[in-house]
Parts: C-alpha cells; structure tokens; sequence
C-alpha cells in the first residue's frame, strides 16, 4: 500500500533518493502519525490478534530489521524511535503495506498465498524498505498541508479499501474516498525502485533465500496477466513495470540461472513445513463465507504429502472448527499432526491447534490435558493458549493463579499488548481482585487505542476502591489513580493534536 500524512514533516528539505539519514526530518513526528492511525486501526475488528501468525511474522521480520542495520540502511535515530512493529490483517485479498512511524501490516491473503518463508520475507523488506529509506515521510512533505486527523482518516481510508471483505456499501463511500486519495499516496516509481533494490540487500543479508524475491515476482506476474486486482490489491499499489522487472531479473540473475533457483530456501526443510502450517492457518482464518469454508474442510485437496498437503490439512481443520464439524476437524488434525512431524515449529502449531479446537468444542478439560502434553511454552502464544485454557475450566481452578502470575510478568514487560492485558483482567476477576480486574480492563483498552473506555474503567476502579469495598488494595488503588491521571493527560494531549501535530 501507500502511507501518506500531512503537516508533520520537517523544516528541511528532503533527501535525495537513497539518501537514509534524514535525522531531522521529523522522526518524531511522524512516529506520532503512526501511532495515532494504529490507535484508529486496532479498534478495527479486521486486526487479528492471531498470536501464532503474528508470532510467525515478527520472527521474519526481526532478522531484516537486524540486517537492515547491519547494512547501515537504517540509522540509529530511526531504530529507536520507531515502533518497527508488524500486525496481521483478516482479509483474504494480497497485501502488506507500510504505515508512518515503523507499523508494518500483512493481509492473511498474502500469508496464505506465499510458498516459502522467503517469499513472505521479500515482501517484508521491500514495506521495511520504504520506511528505512524514508519514504513515507518525504510523502507527508507534499501533503503538508493537512491536518493531521485528516491524514490519519484518508490512510485509515486507503487500508480499508484495499480490504476485500468490508460490506460493498461501505466500501464503496470509503473506496471513493481512497481513490481520491490514491493519487497523492502512491510512492513513486523511483522509491518503488529503491525499495526493490534495498529490500533485496536486506533480504540477503538477513539470511533469506533469493529465491523468495523471484517467487514473488513470479506470483505478482501470473496475477497480472489474470488482472485480478481485486485479489490482489499489492499489485495495484506495485505495479510491475517493466524496468521493475528488468532490473529484478538483472539482480536476481534469473536468466543466468534458468530454473536452478533454491526451492527449498533458507531454513531448510523444517523451515518449510512451519510456513506450511502458518499458510494452513491463514487460510483457514482468513474467508468467513460457509461455503468456502465447507470446501476447505474437505479432505485432500492438496494431496496427501509434501508442506502443501500440511498447508491443506491445516487449513481444514480450522475450517471444519470454525463449521463445529468435529469428526472432519479430528481427521484434518491426525493428518496434519502425521505431517509435521519433520518440523518442531509445525507441531507445535498443530498441538495447539488441537487444544483451541477442544476449546471451541466447550471441552475445557480435554483441552488442558492435551495442553499437558507439551512441554510448558513460555512464548507469547503458548501464554494466551494457556490463559484461555485455565479461564474455560469450571470451578476455582487451580491453575488461574499461577496463570495471572505469568501474565502480570508478560504486561510488566509488555505493557502494549492488549490481548495479555484482557486474559489477565478475566483472570484476576475470577480470582476476586476486583480492582486489578478493572486496571487490567482499563489497560486494555489503552493498548487498543480506546482512551475513552480506559478513563471509564479506571474511573470504576476509582469508584470501587472509595466505596471501600476493595479497602484492602490500597496499592491497587494508588495505581489507578496514578494511571487515571496519565490517561486523562494523553487524552488532553491527543485533543489537541487533532487540528495538527506540534513539533
Ligand atoms: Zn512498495
């Protein structure tokens, strides 16, 4: 996609392309115009919190942020100011797209079309490239003009519209909008160049396998020859020209190579069958039509061997879950657990597949005895799954204490995740601590860009804390109003910046 925004640039005059040390540019500022979109879009439903796909993209993600260091194509300001954060979007069309600030967004389309992890990496450094190189923000200098809650709504817009699931009356007001707006978003043909260019550098360094950038082309080629831009709304925003093709073939010495390319890729083997099971599940997640799910949950389209026939039966046994069709979800996930079996990663993505799909089945024990099975996962992932788990069990389980103790640990460390926040308030409120239940609530809501529903809860703590029925928890009480206070602030702040953002 494209990333705009308005009145936030700097005072200077920009680089010249391939220039990346803007440090006065307004780095600040345009972190700030990322931030507030993103406050706009996590409130969106279509941000899908899948903790294994979004695990699975910030792992491709981390060695090209790393690379692009390395090569000195991101500046130490920049590493550090910016969020470099990647999020998923539930949305089957093909697309990932760089925001202001170092928020990078993939649709599930594009996680479940790609074939190799390299694949889903090339297009990772081409987005991380147009941030790095500062792309985004010599666009924000020609539309400086704007305010800032303006920008924030036409890139809010633009996002929207490049979705292929939002209902056809609203997408056609938000679709106009967007096309007025596309004009002054595209990056132009030179930064696509340049973020081909400096993505291929990134993608090598990192590790990954050239292969993943000739894949890619390859796959946006076929799709434009169909001219299904509909499904692929990255070929609208990348068009392939043909010096974009010509130079990726010198880069990738295609002709040289004929069709010798690395199939396998970087990672090997087991590498394959994870981004098979991560593909399975986009796949599974990312259309919520019956009858595209009835077809998915049908046994061996994919053939019975090799990472595509895992990708199938993966993709089958969310689909047959979603359906609550138990004994085809059964039979999907014995043959994806056969298949895994040459990758750790790909098991454990069915192991816990099989432990949700208990859940959904209102199997709450089943679901923790098979949780048992595994070693004890401290990931992110591993700590919702068992959250969830200890939350579905019936009583004053034993295992929500030890729980809610991992995840106050998680949120201390990770104050901005707000799905840990919300398991963690649905914890503490059956263990009884009502305040805490609140604050946890109230942090949520932060996390997603909600001040307003944050400001409430903590008022309802304040409440709660001075009608002295939760007199015990002074400490509890103190943080509240302490926090109370900070979010009350931000929101004043955030008032203010709606007509434009001070430097
Ligand atoms: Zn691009």
């Amino acid at each position: 996609m494209q990333a705009a925004g308005g009145g936030v640039a700097g005072r200077n005059t920009l680089p010249a392309l391939g220039d990346a040390a803007s440090e006065d540019l307004g780095v600040g500022a345009e972190r700030r115009l990322g931030d507030r979109i993103m406050q706009e879009a996590r409130r969106d439903p279509a941000l899908l919190d899948d903790p294994l796909l979004v695990e699975y993209v910030r792992s491709l993600f981390a060695p090209l942020l790393q690379a692009a260091q390395a090569r000195g194509d991101l500046s130490a300001e920049l590493a550090q100011h910016f969020a470099w954060e990647t999020f998923v979007v539930r949305d089957r069309s093909v697309n990932a797209f760089a925001l202001p600030g170092g928020y990078i967004g993939v649709h599930l389309g594009l996680l479940s079309m790609t074939g190799t992890r390299d694949e889903l990496a090339s297009v990772l450094a081409h987005e991380l490239a147009h941030v790095t190189q500062r792309h985004i923000a010599r666009m924000l200098e020609s539309n400086r003009r704007q305010s800032m809650l303006g920008a924030v709504a036409m890139i809010l817009g633009v996002m929207a519209a490049a979705r292929s699931n939002v209902d056809a009356a609203n997408a056609m007001i938000v679709g106009g909008q967007a096309a007025m707006a596309q004009g002054q978003l595209n990056f132009s043909r030179d930064m696509e160049r340049e973020a081909d260019r400096v993505g291929f550098g990134v993608l090598e360094q990192a590790g990954f396998a050239r292969s993943g950038m000739a894949g890619m082309f390859e796959r946006m080629q076929q799709a434009q020859r169909l001219t299904d831009y509909n499904q692929f709304p990255y070929l609208r925003s990348h068009p392939l020209t043909t010096e974009r093709v010509a130079e990726a073939r010198t880069r990738l010495g295609i002709e040289a190579a004929g069709g010798a390319l690395d199939l396998v890729g970087s990672g090997g083997e087991r590498a394959l069958w994870w981004h098979a099971a991560m593909q399975g599940r986009a796949r599974g997640l990312m259309d919520a039509r019956s009858e595209v799910l009835q077809r998915l949950a049908e046994p061996g389209a994919n053939g019975d061997q090799g990472p595509p026939a895992l990708a199938g039966a993966y993709a089958a046994a969310v689909a047959a879950t979603r359906l609550k069709q138990w004994a085809k979800a059964d039979a999907a996930l014995d043959r994806a657990r056969r298949l895994a079996a040459p990758s750790p990663e790909a098991e454990r993505a069915v192991h816990m597949l099989q432990v949700e799909s208990l859940l959904e089945r209102g199997r709450p024990q089943d679901a923790a005895a098979r949780l048992a099975q595994a070693p004890a996962d401290a990931s992110r992932a591993g700590l919702l799954l068992a959250s969830r788990v200890a939350l579905a069990m019936p009583g004053p389980a034993q295992g929500l204490a030890r729980q809610a103790e991992d995840l106050r640990t998680w949120v201390a460390l990770h104050p901005q995740d707000g799905s840990a926040w919300l398991a963690l308030g649905l914890l503490e409120e059956r263990l009884g601590a009502r305040l805490a239940a609140l604050r946890a609530q109230a942090e949520a809501q932060l996390a997603w860009g909600d001040l307003d529903g944050a400001v409430d809860r903590l008022r309802a703590g304040q409440r709660l804390a001075r009608s002295g029925a939760a007199a015990a928890d002074s400490v509890e009480a103190a943080v509240i109003d302490a926090r109370l206070k900070a979010v009350e602030e931000r929101r004043r702040r955030d008032r203010v910046d709606g007509a434009d953002l001070p430097r």
